[in-house]
C-alpha cells in the first residue's frame, strides 16, 4: 500500500479579523512542529495571505488559498490570479468547493479551468467534489462524483493528478454537524480511487483523497483510520486552535 502522508487543511472561509487570525496562527505555530505526524495547510481569506506568508515562514505549516481566477491577468475587477497567490508563497489552492459551485455558479468547466490555472503556477489544487443530500437519497452519489472528476480529467488528463489532492465533501455534511460515517466516506473515497485507477493505477494509489464535512477532534481519528481517507479539509473546527491542533495530531494506527 502506498505511504500517503495525512494532510489536514484548514478552510477559514470568510471568517476572522486581523487580530483573531494573529492569535490563531500563534497557537498553531506553537502546536505544530516537524514532529507533527500530518502535513498541515491553512487557507485564509486573500487579504490575510500577506500576513500569514510572513508568519508561516520557517514553520511547518503551509499556506493555501480558498479560490483563484481562471484568468491570468487583465481587467477583471475583484479577481485574484494564480501568479498573485504564488507571490505570497501559496502551495495549495482549494477549487470546486461546494459553496463556490452553489453560491457563485461555478460549473464543472470553470472548476477545470481554475484547476489548470493553479497547476500552471506549480501550486497544488485541492479539488473538492461531493453530492447534495437529494443526490445521495436518489442513489446518484457516484454519478455526481464521476461527473465532477471527469470534467477535470478530460481537460487536464490524468497525468495532472500526480500533483493534486482530492477532497470528498458531501454537501449535506458541510457546516451542518452531520458527519458522514467513516464507512460512508470510505465507500466514496474508494470509488474515487478506483475511478482514477481505470486511467492510471500508480496515480490512483498515490493521490491523497481527504474528507471534509463536520470533521472534529472527536471524529478525526476514526475517519483517518479508513484505508482510503488520507486526511481532512476542515471548516468550522479549524477556527478553534485546540480543536484543529488535535485533528492535526490524529494518526493512522
Ligand atoms: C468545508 O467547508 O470545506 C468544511 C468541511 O466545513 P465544515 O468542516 O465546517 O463542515
Amino acid at each position: 500500500m502506498a505511504n500517503r502522508k495525512i494532510l489536514v487543511a484548514a478552510n477559514w472561509k470568510m471568517n476572522g479579523s486581523l487580530e483573531s487570525i494573529r492569535h490563531l496562527i500563534k497557537a498553531l505555530t506553537q502546536g505544530i512542529s516537524n514532529e507533527t505526524p500530518t502535513e498541515v495547510v491553512v487557507c485564509p481569506s486573500f487579504v490575510y495571505l500577506s500576513e500569514l506568508s510572513e508568519q508561516l515562514n520557517k514553520t511547518n505549516i503551509k499556506l493555501g488559498a480558498q479560490n483563484v481566477s481562471h484568468l491570468e491577468v487583465g481587467a477583471y475587477t475583484g479577481e485574484v490570479s494564480a501568479s498573485m497567490l504564488n507571490d505570497y508563497g501559496c502551495e495549495y489552492v482549494i477549487v470546486g468547493h461546494s459553496e463556490r459551485r452553489m453560491l457563485y455558479q461555478e460549473t464543472d468547466e470553470r472548476v477545470a479551468e481554475k484547476f489548470c490555472a493553479i497547476q500552471s503556477k506549480n501550486m497544488t489544487p485541492i479539488l473538492c467534489v461531493g453530492e447534495l443530500l437529494e443526490e445521495r437519497e436518489s442513489a446518484n452519489t457516484e454519478k455526481v462524483i464521476a461527473r465532477q472528476l471527469d470534467a477535470v480529467i478530460d481537460k487536464v488528463t490524468i497525468d495532472a493528478f500526480v500533483n493534486t489532492v482530492i477532497a470528498y465533501e458531501p454537501v449535506w455534511a458541510i457546516g451542518t454537524g452531520k458527519t458522514a460515517t467513516p464507512e460512508q466516506a470510505q465507500e466514496v473515497h474508494q470509488f474515487i480511487r478506483l475511478r482514477l485507477a481505470r486511467r492510471n493505477k500508480s496515480i490512483a494509489e498515490n493521490i491523497r483523497i481527504v474528507y471534509g464535512g463536520s470533521v472534529k477532534a472527536d471524529n478525526a481519528n476514526q475517519l483517518f483510520e479508513m484505508a482510503d481517507i488520507d486526511g481532512g479539509l476542515i471548516g468550522g473546527a479549524s477556527l478553534i486552535a485546540k480543536e484543529f491542533l488535535s485533528i492535526c495530531h490524529a494518526v493512522r494506527k
